[in-house]
């Protein structure tokens, strides 16, 4: 099944504990592409500048990614430099955020694109996300989105538009947060869907992921990974593997967005572990379902049986 994807392909400065890199290739679209790209055929919208690299694009499309809707405008690239905590790597600093060729893009689906079956609004502008979800023929089988704090803040009423007509919204817990001022995560997540999207996923960075969809919770850890590099895409790589996995699949069932959930924690894992693309970009069949093999380890325990009870002790009274 078709997937379509809008958002943001950039050169990234970044800066973590393991080291630096000067714009590198990266942006929400590209990340999710990427990992997308080994589950199913992705299409890519989005608008670079001039100085867009031909080994980044022959990168993306090595990958198999459509970049027919990658347009190229007079102007620069996007650019975003982070810097993350050198003793946690959890926390980073966005130290500049320069739109660029973003700031006067409107997208123009071509037919094929409108008709997509499955569409995901990276983080970017909610107007361009906006432009995206108008163009649609007939609505897609399932809208995610995804985005950060730089919109919530300034563009919450537009944000707010577009949450209200999608089907999943991915967050972290803090934007999430931030988004409907309550600090509980259920109650937060329950606010979100009171306006329009049925499935919650609050990403917890190390500590995983919860999964809110209508009556059925799944909570999952975070693959164990030791030397984490660089977590930038660690989010939009999730984004890419569980929209991957469903739309190959084409099935949105309870247990299947579970087992999507599963694959995007194992995407998301392997983003963490080079700067800007570097890991992702060249893995293999087999180290991915080695991946997804060891999250079945890590959390597969023993259910209670019929009648059996934990509790086989009594206290004795003195
Ligand atoms: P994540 O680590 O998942 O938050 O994603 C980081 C990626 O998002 C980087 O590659 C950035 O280029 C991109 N990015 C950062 N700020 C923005 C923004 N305001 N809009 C769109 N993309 C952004």
């Amino acid at each position: 099944m078709s997937l379509l994807v809008v958002g943001s392909v950039a050169y990234d400065s970044v800066s973590t504990s393991h080291g630096s890199r000067e714009e590198a290739l990266g942006g929400s679209a590209t990340y999710f592409s990427v990992a997308s790209s080994y589950f199913s055929e992705v299409n890519l919208v989005a608008v670079v500048g001039e100085d867009f690299r031909h080994t980044d694009r022959n990168t993306l499309l090595g990958h198999g990614i459509r970049l027919d809707g990658l347009e190229t405008a007079k102007g620069k690239t996007f650019r975003w430099k982070g810097l993350y905590d050198t003793e946690n790597v959890n926390n980073r600093e966005t130290l500049d955020t320069q739109l660029n060729v973003f700031e006067t893009f409107s997208p123009k689906l071509t037919d094929n694109q409108i008709k997509s079956d499955y569409l995901f609004l990276a983080n970017i502008a909610p107007d361009l996300q906006l432009k995206v979800l108008e163009q649609m023929n007939t609505r897609p089988k399932l809208i995610a989105l995804d985005t950060m704090n730089f919109w919530i803040d300034d563009h919450r009423s537009r944000l707010t538009d577009v949450i209200k007509e999608v089907d999943i919204l991915f967050m972290d817990q803090d934007e999430i947060r931030s988004f409907t001022k309550v600090s509980n995560i259920f109650t937060a997540a329950k606010k979100v869907r009171e306006l329009g999207p049925r499935i919650v996923v609050v990403k917890k960075g190390e500590h995983g992921v919860l999964v809110i969809n209508e009556g059925d919770i799944f909570a999952a850890p975070a693959f164990p990974i030791v030397d984490v590099i660089d977590p930038t895409g660690a989010g939009d790589s999730f984004a890419g593997g569980f929209m991957g996995y469903i739309a190959n699949s084409n099935n949105t069932s309870p247990e299947s967005i579970r087992r999507a959930t599963i694959v995007g924690t194992v995407m998301g894992s392997f983003a963490v572990q080079g700067f800007s693309i570097e890991k992702i970009q060249s893995l293999n069949n087999d180290e991915i379902d080695e991946r997804f093999r060891g999250m079945v380890g890590i959390t597969s325990f023993s259910a209670l049986a019929n009648e059996e009870s934990l509790i086989n002790f009594s206290v004795k009274q003195n």
